[in-house]
C-alpha cells in the first residue's frame, strides 16, 4: 500500500478509535516485538527447535511496531522524526566510520 494511502488509513483509526487508543496499541505492540526478541535470544543457543516459530513472530510483530510507528509520526510530526532519523543515522555512520578507521590496523 502507498503512504499517503497508509496515512489516510491512519487518520481514519484515529477518528474512530481515538489518539490515546493508537497509543496504547503502539506501546503494547512495542512490548510484543520486546517479547519476542527476548526469546529469539534465549532460544537460540538452548531451544533451537523453537526457533522458527519465533522468527515467524519477530516478522509479524516488527511489521506491527512499524506500523504503529508510522502512526506516532503523523501524531507528533512525520517532518521532525525524518530530520531526527537523518540526524541520528549521519551520527552513526560517522561512528561506525570512526571505529573502522581506528580499528583498520589491528
Ligand atoms: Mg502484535
Amino acid at each position: 500500500m502507498e503512504q499517503d494511502k497508509k496515512d489516510q488509513l491512519f487518520l481514519k483509526l484515529f477518528n474512530v478509535w481515538g489518539e490515546d487508543a493508537q497509543i496504547r496499541m503502539c506501546i503494547e505492540e512495542m512490548s510484543e516485538l520486546t517479547k519476542e526478541l527476548c526469546k529469539y535470544l534465549r532460544y537460540k543457543d538452548f531451544e533451537p527447535e523453537k526457533l522458527e516459530k519465533v522468527k515467524e513472530n519477530i516478522i509479524e510483530e516488527t511489521a506491527d511496531v512499524l506500523l504503529c510507528a508510522q502512526q506516532m509520526q503523523l501524531l507528533f510530526g512525520k517532518n521532525k522524526v525524518e530530520e531526527e532519523m537523518n540526524y541520528k543515522l549521519s551520527r552513526v555512520e560517522k561512528r561506525v566510520n570512526e571505529y573502522n578507521e581506528k580499528h583498520k590496523n589491528n
